[in-house]
């Protein structure tokens, strides 16, 4: 029996992990999968409830659990707190401390939303891109870092940008993996040519791709890689790079799919263990109000099965029961355009389910 942890957080959380479970519980009948789930609390409704953001029994059940599947967290009532008991910090607790440091971003745009990207759709249309950032080193967490005061009474901020080997090789190895499954090519982004830390970066991935002969392995740039991701993005298959380029370059590869609402995410450990998320946050403007497009966290269950719990067929049921749902012409707010049916959170889970019987 696999365990799933589902951490539904704040806003709009809440809505759209209920339409994710329900799709997951008809997968689960559909394909006999042996899963069970259990609950708990994270973010601002953790910290309401118990004072911290990430409470023990939460990250107890997270280590005990094969998967998680988050919704978001955060929002307006907890924006003043002291930054240590912030919301996201339960997002940092459980990364850190599950040790989940690949993340993996898909952007994909589906051709039927291709109007929706601010990109031109003959550019866009079919874009299916593959982003694997390292999540817990690099800048964001090197040593020594801090804000200090010369002699000369100046102040100067500093940030250490750092990776081992062992760091590089093994985020090396998950999009390797992850290229093999896909495309098979895989492009790795630095900054060779100004930066030492990526000059070993990029010494790593030589060593590894001779293990990976099915995958073809290219360099490129940070800036270049910004460029041609809004030239031509449908050049790349699965990307690689450090925790910094990553942040960056994911969301710039997200916002040309046009609709936050679509897109999922996976943070995995060295065994394939993983937090499955959106992208998006708590949208607290629209919390409560129906309106909430669930399909990237129901796109997040069909990573969680295909990443974390082997059930392929499953996965590869639900998104085909999302591309069946926009062919319907099935539309939430936010990816809503003339001609379409406009429908709210639960009739999006609604229609998901109903294609689900036919896929
Ligand atoms: P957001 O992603 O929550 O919202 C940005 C905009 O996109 C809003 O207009 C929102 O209504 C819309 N939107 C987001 N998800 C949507 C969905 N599924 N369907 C339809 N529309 C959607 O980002 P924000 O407004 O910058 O942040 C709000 C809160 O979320 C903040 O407290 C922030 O810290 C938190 N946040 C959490 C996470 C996370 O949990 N991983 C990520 C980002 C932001």
């Amino acid at each position: 029996m696999k365990k799933v942890l589902v951490l539904p957080g704040d806003g709009i959380g809440h809505e759209i992990v209920a339409e994710a479970l329900r799709v997951l519980d008809v997968v689960k009948g559909r394909f006999g999968l042996a899963i069970e789930t259990d609950s708990a609390l994270v973010g601002g409704s953790a910290i309401d409830a118990t004072g911290v953001p990430l409470p023990e029994e939460t990250l107890t059940k997270a280590k005990e659990a094969d998967a998680i599947l988050l919704g978001a967290v955060g929002g307006p009532k907890w924006d003043d707190l002291d930054m240590a008991i912030r919301p996201e910090k339960g997002l940092l607790g459980l990364r850190s401390n599950l040790q989940l440091f690949a993340n993996l971003r898909p952007a994909i745009l589906y051709p039927q939303l291709a109007d929706a990207s601010s990109l031109k759709p003959e550019i866009v249309s079919g874009l299916d891109i593959l982003i694997v950032r390292e999540l817990t080193g690099g800048i964001y967490f090197g040593q020594p870092r801090g804000i200090r005061t010369l002699e000369s009474g100046e102040r100067e901020g500093f940030n250490t940008y750092v990776y081992s080997e062992s760091e590089i090789e093994r985020i090396g190895r998950v999009a390797f993996e992850a290229a093999r499954k896909r495309g098979g090519r895989l492009c790795s982004v630095d900054k060779h040519n100004v930066l030492e830390v990526t000059v070993l970066w990029r010494e790593i991935m030589d060593t590894l791709a001779p293990e990976y002969p099915d995958v073809e392995l290219s360099h490129m740039y940070v800036d270049n890689a910004a460029m041609q991701l809004v030239r031509a993005p449908r050049q790349f298959d699965v990307m690689v790079t450090g925790n910094m380029f990553g942040d960056i370059l994911s969301d710039c590869a997200a916002m040309l799919t046009g609709s936050i609402g679509m897109l999922p995410s996976a943070s995995l450990d060295a065994n394939n263990k993983g937090m499955y998320e959106p992208v998006h946050g708590s949208a607290p403007d629209i919390a409560g109000q129906d309106l909430a497009n669930p399909l990237a966290t129901i796109l997040s269950v069909a990573m969680m099965l295909r990443y974390s719990l082997n059930e392929a067929t499953a996965a590869d049921a639900i998104e085909a029961a999302v591309s069946a749902v926009l062919d319907a012409g099935i539309r939430t707010g936010d990816i809503w355009s003339e001609g379409c049916e406009k429908v709210g959170t639960r009739g999006m889970g609604d229609a998901v389910v109903a294609a689900l019987a036919d896929v």
